[in-house]
């Protein structure tokens, strides 16, 4: 009976993890690394296990860095399901078809320079068609119903109010008289974040394997983000420039425009045009109405009360690059919100082309941005960037606005610790290392609860509990 910890280990991205009991193995999560080249690289490398051994995936949540290898384990012989909550599976059809339409796209590229070269070609990751194909893997499951999944190992899903169907996995793991209980926390949100519950507490575990990215921070109180955030609408207004948002398809895209919606007359939103520049945030969009039954209640209420259409109604959905194309033109009164979330592809990148070097435009963040993207490098004060082959000026005001964040602050995840009976020991993982370092001081400081940051490669024998 043991845990192995193979990603987001050390780092936020890569998310995987593997328990094996009894002769069977499961992996928890199964994530692309995102990050620059260098550090994308890494997804092609073989699996540190075989992936024919392991009998299921049991997926926290539908973000790419949780989910978007499961394609890939298939196409290297992965033959069991993947147990995750109803809706990631609906975002995750949508997900991971995106994420094989960019691996072919990237391996195309690729091989334009490698043919100039006279170098053999490249394979995509996968491709779309696996993404597709590996979709009917998936096993819807609902929060809060224990299910046994093999023999020696249950399953329960709590809500961990990160995106849509994100949950905390407990797991009940049984081989010969030894009895343990995992929790692994997937990625938790914010406490009274829009539309999604709070994360739920937990009160019983023998191990807790604990999310850490934003454990060396404190987010800005809610009240605090949203004057922020009516504030460079202001500014922007008397600046008569842009604001471009480079937004997460999936989450960050809806909240904000929950809070245009239930700000727009505060905000005099009545006179911005509001464009959702993202096929894909359009389409993890709908994923979202179809799932108001785990909205939480003032969410609930906003819909009971305007159904379908709570969206703005100065809301354009742009979907085709056409009408992308025809943002470029506009230079004042836009929020144009578009991906990729980090910058380092997606439709954003025309839109910075065309903003970035106006000092009356305005950028407002509000995800994290992982080290090597553009995004980064953006939230870091870079003068330039490049895009394209060109070298572009920064001149517009670079906002970070952290309250929007879809997780946790160190405040948030010490409070979810907090409910554990008998300071089980915690294993921290998904964070980059000062980050970890912080909330390891932390637990032990306040809580004096035995915990380790993973390293790539470690394992913990749960029976022994050897290691803590
Ligand atoms: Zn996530
Ligand atoms: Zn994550």
């Amino acid at each position: 009976m043991e845990i192995q910890f193979h990603g987001a280990a050390g780092e936020v991205t890569g998310s995987c993890h593997l328990v094996e009991v009894a002769g069977r193995r499961i992996l928890l999560d199964c994530g692309l690394i995102q990050g620059d080249r260098r550090a994308e690289e890494r997804n092609r490398e073989s699996f540190p296990f075989d992936p024919k051994t392991i009998d299921a995936v049991v997926l926290s949540h539908a973000h790419i860095d949780h989910s978007g290898r499961i394609p890939l384990l298939i196409r290297s012989g992965f033959a069991g399901p993947v147990y995750t909550h109803h809706a990631s599976k609906d975002l995750c059809r949508i997900m991971l078809k995106d994420s094989g339409y960019l691996a072919e796209r990237d391996a195309e590229w690729e091989n334009r320079k490698r043919q100039r070269k006279g170098l053999k070609p490249v394979q995509p990751l996968y491709s779309m068609q696996d993404a597709v194909d590996a979709m009917k893997r998936f096993r819807g499951l609902p929060y809060g119903k224990r299910k046994k999944i093999l023999p020696g190992i249950t399953v329960r899903l709590a809500d961990a109010g990160h995106i849509l169907g994100s949950a905390i996995v407990e797991l009940w793991l049984e081989e010969g008289r030894e009895r343990r209980k995992v929790v692994f926390s997937g990625d938790l949100g914010q406490k009274g974040a829009p539309i999604l519950r709070d994360p739920t507490p937990i009160a019983e575990a023998d191990l807790v394997i604990m999310e850490s990215t934003y454990g060396d921070r404190l987010h800005r109180s809610h009240e605090d983000t949203m004057t922020e955030l009516g504030a460079v609408i202001a500014r922007t207004r008397a600046d008569s420039g842009n604001i471009l948002i480079p937004a997460f398809a999936v989450g960050r895209t809806q909240d904000i425009l929950y809070h245009f919606a239930r700000n727009h007359d505060v905000w005099g939103l009545g006179d911005w045009r509001i464009f959702l520049d993202s096929p894909m945030a359009i389409q993890a969009t709908g994923v979202y109405l179809r799932h108001s039954d785990i909205y939480d209640r003032e969410a609930a209420a906003l819909w009971q009360r305007n159904g379908e259409h709570s969206l703005l109604p100065n809301l354009t959905l742009s979907r085709t690059g056409r009408q992308s194309m025809q943002l470029n033109r506009v230079r004042s009164g836009a929020i144009i919100i578009a991906g990729s979330g980090m910058c380092n592809g997606g439709r954003i990148r025309h839109h910075l082309k065309h903003n970035v070097w106006r000092s009356n435009c305005h950028v407002v963040i509000v995800g994290f941005q992982a080290r090597g993207t553009l995004g980064r490098a953006l939230v870091d004060g870079a003068k330039h960037i490049r895009l394209w082959g060109e070298t572009i000026r920064v001149e517009a005001n670079i906002h970070t606005i952290g309250g929007l964040s879809a997780h946790a602050d160190q405040a948030g995840l010490m409070d979810w610790y907090g409910h554990f009976q008998g300071r089980p020991p915690v294993m921290l993982v998904h964070g980059e290392p000062d980050a970890s370092a912080v909330l390891y001081a932390e637990l032990g400081r306040t809580s004096n609860a035995p915990v380790r940051i993973a390293a790539p490669g470690q394992r913990v024998d749960l029976a022994r509990m050897s290691g803590f």
